[in-house]
């Protein structure tokens, strides 16, 4: 590895637009990077939270959930780099990006060495996450996040798609509070106005599985802030 080199990395892509998206895929796999791709905010956010990637490059103009809220909601639990595209180039929409913890940006349309370099830039300036975790153990409860299997006490554990997922977000982010909106966003797949309700009876039932009815659950319940996962020291 070359001095100033950081190496290829993995790079979520959030963009509603189909040719900008093929375009980064094109451009970006040609470089070595692994592109994930979102079509939609919400979509990226599960994607974000899913796969942890190096670098996020996050449309701002997009069918759900807009770009600022996407970048809010991946700073609530995340220093990953992010870089913001923009359809316009005013200096108000820099100062917001930037103000909003995106890391830099690019307006549209930018070229393929422009791309590359401020990727290269921002990845320098913040240092690599660690690998993606291809689990959780904690001595109690084993996540394996590549099977999709969560285990007590070495016994796997049968868990719905959205028990599944409410468990391995709380123990991705073991020892943090995260708030009822979050996990909605983190573990269901459909949100019609999922309210607070449907989470704490999501909660409920996975405590139940998981035998943990009692006051000691690891899986506690901070009142007025949400819900945590407190590991085994
Ligand atoms: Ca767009």
């Amino acid at each position: 590895m070359s001095v100033g080199d950081v190496g290829a990395a993995a790079v979520l892509a959030i963009e509603d637009d189909a040719d900008i998206r093929l375009l980064l895929r094109t451009v970006l796999g040609r470089e070595g990077y692994a592109v994930a791709e979102a079509a939609t905010g919400r979509e990226g956010l599960r994607t974000f939270h899913e796969t942890r990637p190096d670098v996020v490059i996050l449309d701002i103009g997009l069918p759900d959930l807009d770009g600022w809220q996407v970048l809010e909601r991946i700073r609530d639990l995340s220093d990953a780099p992010v870089l913001v595209l923009t359809a316009r180039s005013s200096e108000a929409d820099k100062v917001r990006g930037l103000n909003a913890g995106a890391d830099d940006y690019l307006t549209k349309p930018f070229s393929h060495v422009e791309l590359l370099a401020r990727l290269q830039a921002i990845r320098r300036r913040r240092p690599a996450p660690g690998p993606v975790r291809a689990g959780f153990d904690d001595g109690r409860v084993r996540v394996d996040f590549v099977r999709q299997q969560a285990y007590l006490d070495g016994e796997p554990v049968l868990l719905t798609p959205t028990e599944y997922r409410l468990l391995s977000a709380l123990v991705r982010h073991a020892g943090q509070v995260l708030s009822a909106d979050q996990l909605v966003e983190l573990a269901w797949d459909e949100r019609p106005n999922l309210g607070p309700e449907r989470v704490k009876y999501a909660v409920l039932r996975l405590r139940r599985k998981l035998g943990w009815e009692s006051e000691a659950s690891p899986l506690r319940t901070v009142r007025g802030f949400g819900y945590r996962y407190e590991p085994l020291a």
